[in-house]
């Protein structure tokens, strides 16, 4: 199972939009797929419309149940869902009391590493310990970035923290890619944040972008990802470039290995 943490500090940018559309597009490629929540709004647990239940998240990172008596079924055949509920907001100030805080997530997934192809965490508006037990436990991190002004602030500091759980807790990290969202192409502002983002992070920024798509906003209250509630929507298609874009990342990161293992 290849796990990815769908980051960045900054609220409102796209993050638990990507993370269901981006989880449920790669599942209907024929993956199996897994959406952990790691956020205690809850959002993309309602976005998929999922009911509360006894068992989410918090009980995983505490240690009281086990992954596999967590999943739920989602209405995407081949994809799953690790639930949050408000109450995980209590579990970081919980979770400071245990040694190897920071791995809680990764230790708590062991058990489904076969299970799954993928597993995207829809990670919380903060750098706190959920997002660094995200950090902990991911190969990749994929950074949605909204089309806006203020779109490259805070990303250093994300930027930073990405490298110092490399350094620390998890070697394997890297960036798997930048996506800008809410992209308005008859907005300047959304061209020169393009640039900008590109001079920074050249290949590393997806050539697929998510444009402003009102279909986007509206299907999370009718509990679905895109491809159930709009498939011919603007916002559908470009979920389905993105997700065959990621495949096709880590069809390349493969071949790459492989061929330096040969080589060596
Ligand atoms: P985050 O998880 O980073 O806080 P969300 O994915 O919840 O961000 O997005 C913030 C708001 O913007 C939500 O109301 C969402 O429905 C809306 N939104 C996200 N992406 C788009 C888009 N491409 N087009 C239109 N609205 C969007
Ligand atoms: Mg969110």
């Amino acid at each position: 199972m290849r796990i990815f943490a769908i980051a960045n500090q900054k609220g409102g940018v796209g993050k638990t939009t990507t993370a269901i559309n981006l989880a449920a597009g790669v599942a209907i490629l024929g993956k199996r797929v897994l959406l952990i929540d790691s956020d205690p709004q809850a959002n993309a647990t309602s976005g998929l419309g999922a009911e509360v239940a006894e068992g989410h998240l918090y009980h995983l990172l505490l240690g009281e149940i086990q992954a596999q008596e967590l999943l739920r079924e989602t209405e995407v055949p081949g994809l799953l869902l690790l639930p949050a509920q408000i109450d995980l907001i209590g579990v970081e100030a919980e979770l400071l009391g245990f040694k190897g805080r920071e791995r809680c997530l990764a230790q708590g997934l062991f058990p489904l590493a076969e299970r799954f192809d993928y597993c995207f965490i829809d990670c919380p508006p903060s750098l706190g310990l959920l997002t660094i037990n995200a950090l902990s436990a991911a190969h990749g991190v994929i950074i949605p970035l909204q089309c806006e002004y203020y779109a490259l602030e805070g990303l250093g500091l994300l930027v930073q923290t990405i490298r110092r759980v490399k350094q620390s807790l998890n070697p394997r990290l890297f960036i798997q890619g930048l996506v800008l969202t809410m992209y308005d192409k008859r907005n300047r502002l959304t061209h020169q944040v393009r640039r900008e983002v590109t001079n920074h992070f050249g290949q590393l920024v997806y050539q697929t972008v998510i444009p402003r798509n009102v279909r986007l906003s509206e299907a999370p209250s009718h509990g679905k990802p895109i491809f159930l509630y709009d498939v011919h929507s603007r916002g559908a298609m470009a979920y389905m470039e993105l997700a065959k874009e990621f495949l096709k990342r880590e069809m390349i990161r493969r071949e790459k290995k492989k061929s330096a293992g040969k080589r060596s």
